[in-house]
C-alpha cells in the first residue's frame, strides 16, 4: 500500500463508511432491500451474495482494519471459519492445525471433515518445527489461533507464514482474541485472517457475526463457496456492527490496560496459584507476544490456590459468570465446566486445563472496582473453606 496507513481509531470511525448523498447525514444509511433491479445494472445485488451496499461498505472497513485487500461478512464466526477452510480444502487434501483451538473450530474439523474426505493433523507443540513435521505432500492449509483459548498460548505468526510460503500452503489465523487493534497478521505474511465479530468487533455482547479478510483473489474463492452455503449477515446487523466497530479501538485499548493491571494484581495475590497473560513477563512467550502484538488483549486466565472456583464465582458481584467474551462488561467462566466440559479429565489435563482454571474476559469498568470485586470474593471463599475445615 503506497498511501500511509491511517491510525486504528480513524479506521474504526471512518473506513468504508457510506455517504448519505441525499440528506448528508453523518452516518452510513441503512439499505434493507433484499430485492434489487437486475436489468441494466452493474452488480446484481442480493444479501446472500454479500454485495448489498451495507455489506460491501462494512467489508471495506474490515479489509482496512486488517490491512487486507478484501473481506466478507458472515452471520457468525463459525460461518467465517468453515467457509474459509472449505474453500481451500478439497477431497484428499490435508490441513495442519494447532491443537489449542476454539472449541467450535475443533468440532467442525473432527465432526465434519471426514464426510468431505479431508485429512487433518493437530499439533500440540506450537513451535514452527512441530508444524513443519506434520506437513505432507497433500497438505494445503496451515491454521493457527493466537493468543489461544483459554491458556493464552502464543504462536509465532511470522514463522508460520514463512512455512506456508515455503511449502506453497494457505496460512490462516483466527485473530479473534487479539482483535485488529492488537494484532495484524497480514503484516507478518499470513494469507487469511478470520474473526468472530461476535467478540471484540461487536463488543457489547449483542451481535453474532464473523468476518474473513485476505487478498482479492482468496476472497473471491471463499465467496464462490459461501454464496452456495449461505451464511451472510443480514443488513440491519451489518449496520449495527459498523456502529460497534467505531469504538473498537477505544474499547480494546481500555481492555488491554485493565487486563494488564488485573494480571499483575492476580499474580501477586497469595490465593492465586498461576496467571496466564501474554503481557506478563512470566508468560513463557512474552517476548514473542511483544514482537507480534501491539497490545496484549483483554483476555486472561488464572488458577486459584486450593480454593473452589465455583464458590469464588458465586461471591463475585460485579464480574458476571457468563459464556462468551470480549464485551464491555467483565465476565468469567470455568473452562472445565463450559467450553471444555465434553473432554474427559485426562484430556483436559493433557491440554493443561485444570478444574480450578478461570477464564476472565476483562471489560471497561474502572480497574479499582474490578480489583475490589475479586479481592472480596477471594476473601469470602477463603472464609468458607476455613468454616468447612473447622
Ligand atoms: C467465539 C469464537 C469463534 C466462533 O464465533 P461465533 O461467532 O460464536 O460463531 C471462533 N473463534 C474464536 C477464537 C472465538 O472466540
Amino acid at each position: 500500500m503506497n498511501k500511509k496507513q491511517q491510525g486504528i481509531n480513524t479506521l474504526c470511525a471512518h473506513a468504508g463508511e457510506l455517504a448519505d448523498k441525499e440528506f448528508k447525514g453523518a452516518v452510513s444509511p441503512l439499505y434493507m432491500s433484499t430485492s434489487y433491479a437486475f436489468e441494466d445494472v452493474e452488480v446484481k445485488r442480493y444479501p446472500r451474495y454479500f454485495n448489498t451496499p451495507n455489506q460491501v461498505a462494512l467489508a471495506q472497513k474490515m479489509a482496512a482494519l486488517e490491512h487486507g485487500e478484501a473481506a466478507l461478512i458472515f452471520g457468525s464466526g463459525m460461518a467465517a471459519v468453515s467457509n474459509s477452510l472449505l474453500a481451500f480444502l478439497h477431497k484428499g487434501d490435508h490441513v495442519v492445525l494447532q491443537k489449542t483451538l476454539y472449541g467450535g473450530t475443533s468440532n467442525l474439523v473432527v465432526e465434519e471433515f471426514k464426510k468431505f474426505g479431508i485429512e487433518f493433523t493437530f499439533t500440540k507443540d506450537l513451535t514452527p518445527k512441530a508444524f513443519e513435521k506434520e506437513i505432507r505432500k497433500n497438505t494445503k492449509v496451515i491454521y493457527i489461533e493466537t493468543p489461544s483459548n483459554p491458556l493464552l498460548t502464543i504462536t509465532d505468526i511470522e514463522a508460520v507464514a514463512h512455512l506456508a510460503k515455503k511449502y506453497a500452503l494457505v496460512s490462516m489465523i483466527d485473530n479473534t482474541f487479539a482483535s485488529p487493534v492488537n494484532q495484524n497478521p497480514i503484516d507478518f505474511g499470513i494469507d487469511v485472517v478470520i474473526h468472530s465479530a461476535t467478540k471484540y468487533m461487536g463488543g457489547h455482547s449483542d451481535i453474532l457475526a464473523g468476518t474473513v479478510i485476505s487478498s482479492e483473489e482468496n476472497i473471491d474463492k471463499i465467496f464462490h463457496l459461501a454464496k452456495n452455503f449461505g451464511g451472510s449477515l443480514s443488513d440491519y446487523t451489518v449496520w449495527l456492527l459498523e456502529r460497534s466497530i467505531k469504538t473498537m479501538g477505544l474499547r480494546v485499548k481500555a481492555q488491554n490496560e485493565n487486563a494488564g493491571k488485573m494480571a499483575e494484581f492476580l499474580e501477586q495475590h497469595e490465593l492465586v496459584e498461576k496467571v496466564y497473560y501474554p503481557g506478563l513477563k512470566s508468560h513463557p512467550d512474552h517476548e514473542l507476544a511483544k514482537k507480534q502484538m501491539k497490545g496484549f488483549g483483554g483476555m486472561l486466565s488464572f488458577e486459584l490456590n486450593d480454593l473452589d472456583s465455583g464458590v469464588f464465582m458465586k461471591y463475585l458481584k460485579l464480574i458476571k459468570p457468563s459464556m462468551s467474551l470480549a464485551g464491555v462488561e467483565s465476565t468469567i467462566l470455568s473452562p472445565a465446566k463450559t467450553s471444555h466440559a465434553l473432554l474427559s479429565p485426562e484430556e483436559r489435563k493433557e491440554v493443561g486445563i485444570k478444574d480450578g482454571l478461570l477464564r476472565f474476559s476483562v471489560g471497561i469498568e474502572e480497574t479499582e472496582d474490578l480489583i475490589e470485586d475479586i479481592q472480596q470474593a477471594l476473601e469470602e471463599t477463603r472464609k468458607d473453606m476455613l468454616d468447612v475445615r473447622i
